[in-house]
């Protein structure tokens, strides 16, 4: 559009396409003026030496006629200059540039009348779609977070064909059973997941896990702004057997300057969750300066270690504390006091007036457990 209103016009005193022609046995120059370009909308000088001349901008543009001699103005440039009227007078009043002329005029129309193009149509209906699915998202986002928070089960036994146009007939989890309890609150979700396509009800499994896997993320870039602020950490580490597999938790201690620089939060949080191969102290240490490294995480200001008291934990020359203390000397080892109790109180269970005291304490804590018979006879209410 732009090319039809503005197109290049040559500057006044440039020298335009000139032609000698014969005239009564004498040699005229005519040449292309640029008035012409005044006087019409359509006419387009070319200074281009392959294609120089007047042109129709109109019929290049809009011209859908095949196979038709249109002759000067279209296929070839304008340059009988000395026919310069009668030229211009028959392209404009020939039909095809008529019809190019409405098509143009048509397109012009279009083009203004923003609100009715079709690409503004098909961007008006995008935008309406992205809207709707991001308040259904929001919906999802809430239930995995609240699962998360509360440390409950997303799953139930069964929940890749859940009919939501019907009563659960079985438990399909905490997660379907949350999102079933907003939807009769909300029209727009209750109508997404009983009419909304299977495929696209943002509620299987792999979008729950997706939903967790940004959650981590976004807490995770938080701990690390928190560490940019305060770079030195305390690290906390145990492994565990879990489902046939040796599972590494890797945890930070630091302290949060971030939501109040004037009075730090104590954090303590888990970061990651290693898969272990081999459990030596080398291995563990190794898993565990991997993890921080993922994390983008300095383990030279790591200040403090805490783990249980198992030898390849704790040996200060083949445990992990010694691998850790290598990168960061100045990381102190504290043991697991809960575990060092637990070891002192096995060892001095093998003096027997000892492990009689501890029996009576287990009796009574038994008996003081199983509160809720005894609760009237020692007059304790709840
Ligand atoms: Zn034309």
């Amino acid at each position: 559009m732009q090319f039809l209103e503005k197109s290049w016009r040559p500057p006044p005193n440039s020298i335009l396409d000139k032609q000698v022609i014969n005239r009564a046995g004498k040699n005229v120059t005519t040449k292309f003026q640029t008035k012409w370009l005044h006087q019409r909308n359509w006419p387009a000088y070319s200074a281009n030496p392959l294609h120089c001349g007047g042109w129709c901008k109109v019929c290049l543009l809009f011209l859908t006629t095949k196979g038709r001699s249109v002759g000067a103005f279209v296929n070839l440039a304008f340059k009988n200059y000395s026919k310069s009227k009668e030229k211009l007078g028959s392209h404009e009043s020939a039909d095809y540039h008529k019809k190019a002329e409405e098509r143009g005029l048509y397109a012009k129309t279009q083009l203004q009348n923003i609100a009715n193009r079709v690409d503004v149509q098909l961007n008006k209906v995008t935008n309406q779609n992205i809207k709707s699915n991001e308040a259904i998202l929001l919906h999802i986002v809430d239930a995995a977070r609240l699962c998360a928070v509360q440390q409950i089960p997303f799953r139930g036994h069964r929940d890749d064909k859940i009919q939501f146009t019907q009563e659960p007939t079985d438990n399909e989890g905490n997660f379907i059973a949350i999102i079933r309890l907003l939807a009769k609150s909300n029209p727009g979700l209750k109508d997404h997941l009983e009419h909304g396509p299977e495929n696209d009800r943002y509620t299987s499994k792999t979008i729950q896990n997706e939903v967790i896997a940004v959650i981590a993320n976004l807490i995770r870039d938080y701990f690390c702004q928190c560490l940019e602020k305060c770079p030195h950490f305390s690290l906390i580490a145990d492994e565990t057997t879990s489902h046939g597999r040796e599972i590494l938790s890797v945890c930070l201690r630091f302290l949060d300057f971030v939501e109040d620089p004037c009075r730090p939060i104590k954090r303590e949080v888990l970061i990651d969750l290693c898969d272990l191969t081999r459990t030596t102290g080398k291995a563990i240490a190794t898993a565990l300066t991997e993890s921080l490294t993922k994390h983008k995480i300095d383990i030279a200001n790591c200040r403090g270690q805490a783990y249980d008291t198992t030898s390849s934990m704790s040996s200060s020359k083949r445990g992990v504390q010694a691998e850790i203390a290598k990168c960061a000397p100045d990381a102190n080892y504290q043991g697991c006091c809960l575990h060092a109790l637990n070891l002192a109180i096995c060892h001095a269970c093998e003096i027997r007036p000892i492990q009689n005291m501890m029996d009576s304490c287990r009796e009574l804590y038994s008996f003081f457990r199983q509160l809720s018979k005894k609760a009237t006879l020692f007059g304790y209410r709840y």
